[in-house]
């Protein structure tokens, strides 16, 4: 279901209406953007309550994050949600880069900090004259009458001090006007009802939306989930091991962990669910089809 303009995430979930929504990210060239808009096209009948294309690390894809926003306003019934960090920007560049979402029709904004440059284990160095967390960001865009996503960590991000602080920061981005959250890939249901718990026992209700990346290649989700602070639990090491060699039988296997995880998920009263499609829908499609989700 599509928000349109006057309709928030929040009214969606609190009308008792689930929210599929999925990512994208800026293709490097002329292939790579066919490929996005067909996984859009595909992905666009299941009337998600937002896409949302991410922002480079160190602010590498800018213009494009800003052009694809922007032509999904133009071209589709989708509301896209552009991603927005802190690095590398002075806050007077930021005001001017939501500025252009807004003159590209976009008006749901993903406030991070982002990582340095070096990758999410580097040591964070604020730009002078920029935003330090992303809670700035959060009020900036707030102010300007965005409406505002933020990121969230079942297992808690990797700098931050205990779960417990972790959640106060969502908190706090909660009460500087961020209406949604959205979560880092995990594996374990587990733990994104527990930050839903901490959340909840601070008395804020932002729906969280758990982010699902399906295990297609397990090597490359270790590696993605040792620098991201996701671990990949041993049970599901040994599902998707003991599927074999060939591709297209750990792909399945995959896509099942992923379906229990989203059944799980929704059955716990998860709001929804939120899909990092690496701008391809079939994955995506293959969970719908195992969860009996049609358009
Ligand atoms: P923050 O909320 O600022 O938190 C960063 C760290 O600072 C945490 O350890 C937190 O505990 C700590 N902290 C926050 N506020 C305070 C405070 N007031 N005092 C002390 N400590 C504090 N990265 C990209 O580059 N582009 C993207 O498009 C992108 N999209 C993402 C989408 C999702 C759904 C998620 C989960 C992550 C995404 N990221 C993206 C990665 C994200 O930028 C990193 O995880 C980053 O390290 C943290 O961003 P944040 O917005 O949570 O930062």
């Amino acid at each position: 279901m599509a928000t349109g303009p006057g309709r928030s995430l929040r009214d969606l979930i609190g009308a008792g209406e689930r929210s599929f929504s999925f990512e994208f990210f800026p293709p490097k060239d002329a292939a790579g953007e066919q490929q996005l808009w067909s996984a859009i096209r595909a992905l666009e009948p299941y009337r998600p309550t937002f896409v949302s294309v991410t922002y480079g690390a160190g602010g590498t894809t800018r213009d494009k994050t800003v052009a694809i926003t922007g032509r999904i306003a133009r071209e589709t019934e989708l509301v896209p949600m552009a991603h927005l960090t802190c690095v590398g920007h002075t806050r007077s560049e930021l005001e001017g880069i939501l500025d252009s979402y807004v003159a590209e029709g976009v008006s749901h904004v993903m406030a991070l900090r982002g990582d340095p440059q070096e990758g999410p284990r580097a040591e964070w160095t604020p730009t002078p004259g920029g935003l330090n967390h992303a809670v700035e960001l959060v009020e900036l865009a707030h102010a300007r009458g965005f409406r505002v996503g933020v990121a969230a960590f079942p297992e808690g991000h990797p700098s931050a001090a205990s779960l417990d602080a972790d959640a106060d920061v969502l908190v706090a981005k909660a009460r500087a006007g961020a209406e949604f959250a959205v979560t880092q890939m995990f594996f374990r249901a587990e733990d994104y009802f527990g930050l839903v718990d901490r959340v909840r026992a601070r008395g804020v209700d932002i729906p969280i939306l758990p982010g699902i990346m399906p295990i297609l290649n397990l090597a490359a989700i270790r590696r993605q989930g040792e620098l991201i602070g996701t671990s990949v639990p041993d049970d599901v090491v040994a599902r998707i091991t003991s599927a074999g060699e060939d591709p297209a039988v750990v792909r399945a296997a995959g896509i099942r962990l992923a379906a229990e995880l989203c059944d799980d998920l929704l059955a716990g009263g998860a709001p929804g669910l939120h899909f990092y499609t690496l701008n391809r829908s079939k994955a995506t499609l293959e969970i719908f089809d195992a969860l009996r989700i049609t358009v």
